[in-house]
């Protein structure tokens, strides 16, 4: 199992066209309250837990959530 974190910060300068995104495996993370901060390559920031599924972000509960289309 994997935990994927991703860049929230809205300017970004990660050149895709999404997020920029990193998985760390479980096991290297330990638990929630033990959790190495993981920081975004191009803009410095702090990543963030990302929803575990897609079909869980919710745009109405979830602010950093984007509306799929
Ligand atoms: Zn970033």
């Amino acid at each position: 199992m994997q935990t994927k974190y991703i860049c929230t910060h809205e300017h970004c300068s990660y050149p895709g066209s999404t997020r920029f995104e990193m998985s760390f495996k479980s096991e290297s993370i330990m638990d929630d309250n033990n959790v190495a901060t993981a920081f975004c390559p191009f803009c410095k920031k702090e990543l963030m837990p990302a929803p575990a599924l897609t079909m869980d972000c919710d745009p109405r509960t979830s602010p950093d959530c984007s509306p799929m289309d």
